[in-house]
């Protein structure tokens, strides 16, 4: 652990002089100590630098103190390579500019994510070579400072694409690197800072052939140190040094990258075999390799779960094979592909099991080029399922032994019981083998080490290397790996000692040296945990006890575990511990893919602390006591869960599965019951009340929410930004107009299916048309609909600022009503998919009332009670033709109860009507969040390219069914949005005065 004392000063010197964000503290780092992998490090410090200038701020004071520095990209190293007990450099938050582009080469800051630089060099024509979509997450920095990813050599080595490289030196200098031509170099001593060093090892490089092993690419295990001379060209090029160097010579500032055209076409194939070893074999015979861009060999199971979660995929994997061979050639005529398709047929038909292939433009993303997206997304829907976990990063063998080596890792995993998922690339001899665990299970059972020894003595017969083994190293035996990279430790010390003048940078990363500052993080903990004082020695099987004793555990200080007593209902076997230990650290929910949604909230600030990778590690430390478990039910800890804004994207996209949202619901209710709530979330969870009171006064309150001065105490007092626009309070509730209307009492005599209305605090109090709209139309379809007075709202806003008393009693309410309703026949059914989202899912985890299961059982959102009448043959057609472009936003909670789109499928078949799915991303609002004044601005980024979609001449409107994201759709926007219910009214003929101006810019009755 970290010293109180050491943080406190790092915190006071270096306050002033780093603009970017410090993070200092148990909780803020306790987010950020993990990678990829299984390691977990909590460093002194983490720090986003804005700039370079911050950057050598923290490197030059790293120096004078001797902390060492550890940076990060994406943080997708698997071996802790971005881990470390100094001060961790997060480049991924804000150094990720594009710089500049010219005619074929491009310069980028290293923060930037590859696909961002993919994106924008497909639109100049152009790509980085050797990169596959698979790459997307990774950051610039962090690709170029890991192992090259290509899968073909013609497309090999990420350090050819390197033409400078801008980098931040621990002796507190930026240095440039880039080509020279030999010409000017006389003797090293021509040279001045690190190239004088750099040229006196690439000479000795040269002049020495290979280190040790036949094959080049399997001695490449620290800096690159082949081709930096270029006799043939007559250049010296130290800026390639950096590449697979994994942050120990330098912080990657900014670099220029060389580009390709982009092929006009792509000739996509899949070759069946039946055993790996063949396939491995065969791939020499492929056709074209100079037109190869991508061959990776894909295992059954990747395969089977591919295909499960993208069904167009079945035709390339027509039968189960062992084995699938995965290719793609690039061309710009198509002739040549239709020529290499037709030679691919002939080669291998008799010789595989199959052979599927398809032509296709480059610009079509096609489903082939990202199996493991799809294995993911598989996975996700299979919560408790075994997962892959990286336990080092891959090991690579020269490619003509890749087919012997691959039998005997099948035999080695085989003995050691593990399942392993595998993807091989055959002809550069890179594999990676992850191990699957059961998240259920201790991991003391499974003799990982031994099976890496066993992985390292089959490498070290076939001449090749294991990366990422580092951690391990004093674990397995590991005399043969250090007698391996022993010749070369010197060298590899020299080129450090020429760039990272003060040892400061990732000091403890050597080839074939252990690290011994690391602990296994505790992937899994048993569900029956339980957290009294005599746990405290039990908890040490939930490391990894086959291994040396951990390292620096904070166990043994602390008394005892914090005894976590959930609040919520969890499933037996998978309690708030076991959930947060599922996390793999996989890095997904840091993904930018914009047909994912996780996770909103970092995506808005692109902070690790953000992520739902950091909220579930941070969970996990603190219930297994690696930092101080009496931070459970602090403030702090509330303060870092406030993170997450429970759009529960998380538990719908991650491949654990991992809930978040309820796990930040209990981190919160344990603050709210030691020390209660604070004033704005009082008024938060209270918000009901509140909207009930300004309906008695709507004029003196809607005086209040449209002046500037008003605005302005409004928000001191409550937090309500004041620039949040907000719709009119409406004189008396809808539901006390539902009782004069004679709506509330329910008939379940009359004909007609039964809905029991469910309105929440936005339809009840503000958008009272949409009420109205809702139970005229469900009238007109012949539905019995009956609106319950008693009901309250749902209780959503009490539950994410973790009021779980307020949250209670508001369920009870709710229960006693609707559970009657039910017996009476009646279908709850929610104008908004929070509501539903809250009675099905949370309902029943809030109480152990029967009636919780009755209401949640029977509860549906609005378009999907519609779109089960249509499908029953019961909805009469909306058939009145409306003409206009709507763009439709599926809402966060409508997503997460995995329910589809039935409304927007609805409105597509309204004639005249032409809808686009605007799949950009959450809103950004999420409730509460979007209103808060510290957060406004936040939600406005999250919520950009939805809102500048809709900003398109060619939409008209905007269509969502949730109405806090409609605020946000119409937030400084004259265009109008609808629910799809507005839509089907005016399209069934009610409505003719919505109708009348439906698509036309709305008049002033929002409130600025
Ligand atoms: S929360 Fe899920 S997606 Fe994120 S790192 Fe953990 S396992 Fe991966
Ligand atoms: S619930 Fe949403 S905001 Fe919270 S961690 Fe998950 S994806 Fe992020």
């Amino acid at each position: 652990m970290p010293n109180p004392r050491t943080q406190r000063l790092l915190r006071d010197d270096l306050r002033d002089v780093v603009r970017g964000e410090l993070v200092i503290g148990d909780v803020a780092l306790g987010a950020c100590s993990t990678d990829a992998g299984v390691w977990e490090r909590q460093p002194l410090a983490m720090i986003a630098p804005r700039d370079a200038t911050d950057t050598l701020a923290v490197l030059t004071y790293a120096s004078e103190h001797g902390i060492s520095v550890h940076p990060r990209g994406a943080g997708l190293g698997l071996t802790g390579d971005c881990l470390g007990r100094g001060i961790v450099v997060d480049c991924s938050r804000h150094l990720r500019r594009i710089i500049e582009t010219g005619p074929d080469q491009f310069t980028v800051e290293a923060g930037i994510t590859v696909r961002e630089v993919r994106e924008a060099l497909a639109n100049h024509n152009h790509r980085l070579p050797g990169l596959t979509a698979e790459a997307d997450e990774f950051t610039i920095g962090g690709w170029l400072n890991g192992q090259d990813l290509a899968s073909v050599p013609s497309e090999s080595g990420h350090w050819r694409t390197i033409e400078t490289a801008r980098l931040a030196l621990s002796d507190g200098t930026i240095e440039t690197l880039e080509t020279v031509p030999l010409d000017f170099v006389d003797s090293p001593d021509t040279l001045t800072g690190p190239r004088r060093g750099l040229y006196r090892v690439a000479n000795w490089r040269g002049s020495h052939g290979e280190f040790s092993s036949p094959s080049e690419r399997a001695d490449r295990a620290l800096a690159n140190l082949t081709d930096l001379i270029d006799r043939d060209e007559k250049t010296f090029r130290p800026q390639r040094v950096i590449a697979g160097s994994r942050g120990t010579l330098g912080i990657l500032l900014e670099t220029t990258l060389k580009t390709v055209p982009l092929a006009g076409y792509y000739l996509w194939a899949a070759i069946g075999f039946d055993l790996p070893e063949r396939a491995a074999d065969e791939s020499r015979n492929l056709p074209e390799p100079a037109h190869l861009e991508w061959a990776e060999l894909l295992d059954w199971r990747s395969i089977a779960l591919a295909s499960d979660s993208n069904t167009t995929l079945k035709s390339f994997f027509p039968e189960p094979t062992p084995a699938t061979l995965c290719l793609r050639w690039a061309a710009d005529d198509e002739s040549g592909l239709r020529n290499i398709e037709r030679r691919l047929h002939e080669t291998f038909r008799g010789r595989s099991v199959y052979v599927r292939s398809e032509l296709a433009s480059s610009r079509i993303e096609h489903p082939l080029a990202t199996p493991r997206r799809w294995v993911r997304r598989a996975l996700s829907s299979r919560v408790g399922a075994p997962l892959p976990r990286p336990v080092f990063d891959s090991l690579t063998v020269p490619p003509d032994a890749v087919a012997g080596v691959l039998s005997q890792l099948a035999g080695a995993s085989q003995n050691a019981r593990l399942n392993v998922s595998v993807r091989v690339a055959p002809l550069t001899g890179r594999i990676t083998l992850d191990p699957l665990f059961d998240p259920t299970r201790q991991l003391s059972d499974i003799p990982i080490a031994a099976w890496l020894g066993r992985l390292s003595d089959i490498v070290e017969k076939s001449g090749g290397t294991l990366w990422g083994v580092e951690p391990w190293m004093s674990r397995i035996r590991g005399s043969a790996l250090s007698r391996r990279f022993a010749g070369t430790i010197p060298v590899w010390r020299e080129v450090k000692a020429s760039l990272d003048v003060a040892g400061v940078l990732n000091p403890e990363i050597l080839p074939g040296l252990p690290r011994t500052d690391f602990s296994v993080r505790v992937l899994s903990i048993p569900a029956a945990l339980v957290p009294a004082e005599k746990s405290v020695k039990s908890t040490e099987s939930a490391h990894l006890t086959l291994l040396e004793p951990v390292h620096e555990s904070t166990i043994d200080t602390y008394p005892a575990l914090p005894i976590l007593e959930a609040e919520l209902t969890w499933p037996e076997d998978r309690g708030p511990q076991l959930t947060a230990s599922a996390c793999n650290s996989c890095g997904a929910c840091r993904s930018l893919d914009p047909t994912s949604r996780m996770c909103p909230s970092f995506r808005g600030d692109r902070s690790e602390s953000s992520s739902p990778r950091a909220l579930a590690g941070l969970l996990r430390q603190v219930t297994s006591g690696t930092i101080d478990p009496t931070l459970w039910g602090s403030e702090q800890l509330k303060e870092a869960a406030e993170a997450c804004f429970h759009c529960r994207m998380c538990r719908t996209e991650c491949q654990a599965g991992v809930d978040i949202s309820a796990l930040m619901i209990e981190a919160k209710a344990a603050a709210v019951e030691n020390y209660g709530l604070a004033p704005k979330d009082f008024w938060l969870s209270r918000v009901d009340t509140l909207a009930r009171l300004a309906s008695f006064f709507p004029v003196i309150a809607n005086a209040i929410l449209s002046h500037g001065r008003s605005r302005w105490v409004l928000e001191k007092v409550t937090g309500l930004s004041r620039h949040r626009r907000l719709p009119r309070v409406r004189r008396w509730s809808f539901i006390h107009r539902a009782e004069q209307r004679g709506w509330s009492k329910p008939r379940p005599q009359l004909p007609g299916p039964r809905v029991a209305l469910f309105l929440d605090i936005l339809a009840n109090h503000f958008d009272q048309d949409l009420a109205e709209t809702t139970v005229e139309y469900l009238k007109w379809a012949g539905v019995n609909v009956y609106v319950p007075s008693r009901q309250r709202s749902s209780g959503m806003p009490a539950l994410v600022v973790g009021d779980l008393e307020r949250a209670r009693e508001l369920v009870r309410i709710n229960l006693r009503v609707l559970a009657n309703a039910v017996r009476d026949g009646f279908t709850i059914v929610c104008i908004e998919p929070t509501s539903a989202m809250v009675l099905r899912d949370y309902y029943p985890r809030l109480t152990d009332d029967l009636d919780a299961s009755l209401v949640a059982d029977n509860t549906l959102e609005l378009g999907t009670y519609l779109s089960g009448m249509n499908d029953r043959g019961l909805l009469p057609a909306a058939d009145q033709a409306l003409h206009g472009r709507i763009g439709y936003h599926q809402p966060c909670h409508l997503r997460a109860m995995n329910v589809g789109n039935p409304g927007f499928e609805l409105v597509k078949r309204v004639p005249g009507i032409s809808v686009e799915h605007i799949d950009r991303g959450c809103s950004g609002i999420a409730g509460p969040f979007g209103f808060s004044r510290s957060n406004f601005r936040k939600s406005l980024r999250i919520g950009y390219q939805l809102r500048s979609r809709l900003k398109g001449s060619d939409i008209e409107v905007g269509m969502t069914e949730c109405l806090s994201c409609r605020m946000q759709m119409e937030q400084g926007l004259t265009k109008r949005s609808h629910h799809p219910v507005e839509i089907l009214a005016m399209a069934s003929g009610l409505k003719p005065d919505l109708r009348a101006h439906w698509n036309q810019p709305k008049p002033r009755n929002i409130i600025t």
